[in-house]
């Protein structure tokens, strides 16, 4: 199965068809294909629930893929939604994803990790703890729950609270060790590139900075790359920025603080206890900050694409880049428990090529490079702006 995957992945003249897919996947999700889920049921990486949930009417028991490979070595996550033009069909043995009777692009789904076959030695199942995120990037948030929903505070896009409920096996918090005996299992049985190391928040920033330096420190030399970090790790910033030496000094390749959306008062509304509990303008300056210890273009700032006006995200975007920082964007799906539900409809594909387009424009005038690649940014299209499929 590997090497046909391979094979597949390398049919790179295809890939402007895929990234032209991808867009339309990310914009309007896919309907439910149940009988080609269930034929392969135990063959491919399925959704494990661990922060989001962007499958309408989908029992969360039940199976399907977390996400897509197309054409070319493009992953693309797949959102079920009962009401999309777009569809799923298998015929003599090959998927294709359909828009009405136009096929936009054959699809595949991925193999499940190994290290899923595997416990850690307290007997929690690894999938419980992380996952593959995309085709290569080793994935896990420490505090699968976040303390600002828990006091009405989430950020109105996000549905970790939800996702992760009663019925979820995901374990809410993360043990220290755990995560180290899976980094080394990952590391063991699957090829990763990177790692992807996200919160949820706590209320106490300096809690939630001590808790991500304790295992970074553990698990460090349990991934491949020999003490270093390579890839992103996610939080929130401490009271003192002087603290943040600490990730240079852990090789922390990428660090970020995510501002989700631009400006303050953007913030205020959408992110109200990242606002109550850090500040907008502490994130900002800790960005900042960081900028003196890291090189230009290594620190990230990651946004959602489409919750506000294109003028404010593009203004938030040109402001991190003049000033160091990479900005970066997942598309906003409806997630299943969030405030926001579905009530924002389908995002603008105008808006989105216009983002990425800027995007691109900024990471090629000041020398940045997106953020990993296309076979790991399921939920976004910076690489394939930057590589000018789109
Ligand atoms: S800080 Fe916001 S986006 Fe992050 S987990 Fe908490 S509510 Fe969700």
């Amino acid at each position: 199965m590997e090497s046909e995957i391979i094979k597949f992945a390398e049919r790179i003249e295809e890939r402007k068809n895929s990234a032209r897919a991808k867009l339309s996947i990310l914009v309007y999700g896919i309907q439910d294909a149940p009988e080609i889920f269930s034929d392969l049921e135990g063959n491919f990486k399925e959704e494990h629930y661990a922060y989001d949930n962007g499958n309408w009417g989908i029992s969360k028991s039940r199976l399907v893929p977390t996400e897509m490979l197309l054409p070319g070595d493009i992953i693309v996550k797949l959102h079920i939604r009962p009401d999309s033009p777009l569809t799923l069909t298998k015929e003599e043995g090959r998927i294709f994803v359909k828009n009405g009777t136009r096929y936009l692009t054959e699809c595949m789904f991925l193999d499940r990790p190994i290290f899923w076959n595997y416990t850690t030695s307290r007997g929690t199942p690894t999938k419980n703890i992380a996952q593959l995120y995309g085709h290569s990037a080793l994935n896990f948030n420490i505090f699968s729950g976040c303390e600002f929903h828990r006091i009405g505070k989430g950020c109105t896009f996000c549905s970790v609270r939800e996702t992760v409920d009663k019925s979820s096996p995901i374990k809410k918090i993360k043990q220290t060790e755990e995560l180290a005996e899976t980094c080394e299992l990952a590391t063991k049985y699957d090829q990763f590139r990177y790692l992807i190391m996200t919160g949820g928040s706590y209320i106490d920033r300096n809690r939630e900075f001590d808790r991500n330096v304790e295992i970074l420190k553990s698990i460090r030399y349990k991934l491949p790359w020999n003490g270093q970090i390579k890839g992103n790790v996610s939080f929130l910033p401490p009271d003192d920025c002087t603290k943040l030496s600490v990730l240079a000094e852990l090789q922390v390749e990428n660090p970020s603080f995510n501002m989700e959306v631009w400006d303050k008062k953007n913030f205020l509304r959408i992110c109200p206890g990242k606002e109550a509990y850090v500040g907008f303008d502490h994130i900002v300056e800790s960005l900042i900050y960081l900028t003196g210890i890291y090189n230009k273009g290594m620190v990230w700032s990651n946004f959602v694409a489409g919750i506000i006006p294109l003028s404010d995200i593009k203004e938030g975007f040109k402001f991190m880049a003049e000033h160091g920082i990479v900005p970066g964007a997942n598309i906003y799906h409806a997630e299943v428990g969030s405030s926001i539900g579905k009530s924002m409809g389908t995002i603008d594909e105008n808006y989105i090529r216009d983002l990425y387009s800027y995007a691109a424009e900024l990471y090629h005038k000041f020398g940045y490079k997106p953020y990993f690649d296309a076979a790991v940014l399921r939920n976004s299209l910076a690489n394939e702006f930057y590589e000018e499929l789109l």
